[in-house]
């Protein structure tokens, strides 16, 4: 069957789109839609076009699997050109997705509408482009400069109500085909002559510093990506007189940045966040129900964890030692809702509604029909059995048990149940709420239809998950106590945490390894290595480290850590610049200074090395996996692709 065909009702020429499952734009589609246009364009009993897709979406974008080959006539932007000459106004009806490409097209036809859960946008600065076929001169044209530099520069989609309040669309459609075809028959009575976004944007429809604004705005924001900055340049081009030079200039760039190192980095984490469930041993049509979970621990990661399955509506036991502590986790689930609605995500309606699905409880008696029971108590295996053996003990035989521990050996926890096959690791990050990382771990004994049901359940719930197995620290946790390793040894080098801060900032990590254990807790990882075995923990590139918090200088909670803090200040004292230089003598490690080059090559180094070791022992699958957890789990920069990626790529 034709993957467009063209048929007419009354004056209406119907062009469908039919090419499952997501009508990506082939070579095939864009073959039928010339030939669709041409067709209602010779058929003087046609008036009025209206192009619509079957099946879940409207062209979501290009097709990928011909991406990286030569390009294969007729090409996006001809075809672009091409509806936009139509003589005759086609009504683009949307639903699903338009994006990308999907939307330029939506944007050579003359009118738009789109039914209310429709998304439209422009997500390629996302992979790290520029759209190539008029997206960034059509959509100012017809929403505003600011609009457009809104929707493309940051590569969101829109709702169907903002566009419709921005003008993108016409109309909002309950029912999308008959609507399309009963706005198609307005345009009959008024004047059918199209729409046609190629017409000059009046100078003062827009402030003249617009876009240096907003470039001052990527300086902050968006540091250090090129694909934002193209795409303001091209919106600005679009502003100019002549709209074939704007086209001209938004296809340099895109063609320009196709090719660059950031979107071939960032494309291969696109990717590799959607095949972190192609692994060996996982099926997913195996994924049991479940219908209700408990937490265990309402904690910092507890409180977030239960408020994640509140907030999809799945009933949640909240478990704690006494009732206050439980009380303290509600009241700590309802900050973090009450936080949400200031930034406008959530009304207050909706908060009572996911605090009503939370029932704090002391006793595990009540767990005998929850399904998906997640602990997380406090990182003591002692404390960790026991609760196993406790919930052994009340949950039914099929319930599954999960811990959140973030570097115990979850075999040996697993031996405090009788059944091992239904245990396994759920590492949630914090705040586990916003993160959407988390780390499915199998033990020796998880059944594989246990890891399937974790594996579906994170999907539902919006999170990517990574399957990993057991080993301390797992994959993230792991790889950064090597990148720290690395960072502690360098500082000894520098004299100093501030050159490596500086330097791995400048790189593009979220903070420096130093702000990161200020903020988080110097004395998290000195207890985690006081618990470890002799000779596990290198000799010198801690030891700084573990005599700060023995100093009582914990990071930022105590107001003095790697750097002291004041009123809004971070500064370096000399404290701790002489406890670096005496380990550094100690450890017989001579002072030099680093170039930034050598500081970010050295700790991606470390990480690079870790991953591999991770991979022969099995515990990721494959080096995309690892890239995942730590783009989005660590601060790791998107654009450099992840550190297996980066490590691969430029390090070598
Ligand atoms: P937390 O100290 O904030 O909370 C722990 C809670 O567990 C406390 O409220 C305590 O009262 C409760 N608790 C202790 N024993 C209990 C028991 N027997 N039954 C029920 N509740 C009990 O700790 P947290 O930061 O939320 O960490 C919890 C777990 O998650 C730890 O294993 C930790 O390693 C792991 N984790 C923490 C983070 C993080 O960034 N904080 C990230 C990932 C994983």
């Amino acid at each position: 069957m034709s993957a467009v065909t063209v048929t007419r009702v009354g004056q209406v020429g119907v062009i469908r789109v039919d090419a499952p499952p997501v009508n990506a734009i082939s070579q095939a589609v864009r073959q039928g839609l010339w030939d669709a246009v041409e067709a209602i364009v010779a058929d003087p009993r046609v008036a009025v076009g209206v192009l619509i897709c079957a099946g879940r979406t409207f062209m979501a974008g290009a097709d990928a699997s011909e991406l990286g080959k030569p390009p294969v006539p007729p090409h996006l932007n001809d075809l672009v050109l091409f509806i936009e000459s139509c003589p005759k106004p086609v009504v683009a009806a949307i639903h699903g997705q338009a994006l990308g490409g999907g939307l330029e097209i939506a944007l050579a036809c003359s009118h738009r509408v789109a039914v209310s859960n429709a998304r439209l946008g422009l997500p390629e600065v996302n992979l790290g482009f520029v759209p190539g076929a008029g997206g960034t001169q059509r959509l100012p044209r017809l929403i505003g400069v600011e609009p457009a530099l809104e929707m493309a520069v940051e590569g969101k989609p829109a709702t169907a109500q903002k566009a419709l309040e921005t003008g993108l669309i016409n109309a909002i459609a309950e029912d999308l085909e008959p609507d399309a075809m009963a706005f198609a028959a307005t345009l009959l009575e008024v004047d059918p002559a199209p729409v046609k976004l190629n017409r000059p944007i009046a100078a003062n429809s827009f402030d003249a510093d617009v876009f240096d604004r907003w470039r001052t705005m990527c300086g902050r924001r968006k540091r250090g990506l090129d694909a934002p900055l193209a795409v303001i340049d091209a919106v600005q081009a679009a502003t100019g007189p002549d709209f074939q030079a704007g086209l001209d200039t938004e296809r340099a760039l895109s063609l320009r940045l196709r090719k660059s190192p950031q979107s071939t980095a960032l494309r291969h984490i696109f990717f590799a966040e959607r095949a972190t469930y192609k692994v060996d041993g996982l099926d997913l049509s195996q994924a049991g129900d479940i219908s209700s979970v408990a937490v265990i621990g309402a904690g910092t990661m507890g409180a977030g964890i239960a408020q994640v399955f509140a907030a999809q509506d799945i009933p949640v036991t909240l478990v704690e030692i006494s009732d206050s502590a439980a009380q303290a986790g509600i009241a700590r689930i309802r900050s973090n809702l009450e936080q949400a609605v200031k930034r406008g995500k959530l009304d207050g309606a909706r908060v009572r509604a996911i605090l009503e699905r939370v029932t704090p409880t002391t006793d595990y008696n009540v767990l005998g029909s929850t399904d998906l029971v997640i602990e997380a108590a406090v990182e003591d295996m002692a404390i960790k059995k026991t609760i196993f053996k406790r919930l052994d003990q009340v949950c039914h035989p099929g319930a599954i048990l999960a811990t959140n521990t973030s570097y115990l050996d979850i075999n040996e926890i697993a031996t405090a149940t009788s059944r091992p096959d239904r245990m396994a690791g759920l590492h949630f990050f914090s705040p586990a709420q916003i993160m959407k990382l988390v780390e499915i771990i199998r033990t020796d004994k998880t059944d594989s239809a246990v890891t399937a049901t974790l594996a579906s359940m994170m999907k539902k719930l919006g999170k990517i998950g990574v399957i990993a197995g057991v080993c301390h620290g797992f994959i993230g946790n792991r790889m950064y106590q090597a990148y720290q390793r690395a960072a502690g040894l360098l500082m000894l080098e520098c004299g100093s945490p501030e050159p490596v801060d500086a330097a791995l900032r400048q790189f593009g990590m979220a903070m420096g390894p130093f702000e990161v254990l200020d903020l988080s807790g110097i004395d998290i990882g000195y207890l985690m290595r006081k618990a470890l075995p002799d000779g596990a923990v290198h000799p010198f590139a801690f030891q700084v480290h573990d005599r700060l918090v023995e100093m009582d200088r914990k990071g930022r909670k105590t107001q003095a850590g790697f750097y002291s803090y004041g009123a809004g200040s971070m500064n370096l004292d000399d404290t701790v610049l002489t406890l670096i230089r005496d380990i550094a003598k100690k450890a017989t490690i001579a002072h030099r200074n680093l170039s930034v080059q050598e500081i970010t090559d050295r700790c991606i180094r470390a990480l690079h090395d870790e991953g591999k070791a991770i991979l022969s022992e099995g515990i990721a699958a494959k080096p995309g996996d690892i890239d995942v957890v730590f783009v989005n789990g660590y601060g790791f920069p998107r654009h450099r692709g992840g550190p297996m990626y980066y490590g691969k790529h430029v390090v070598g």
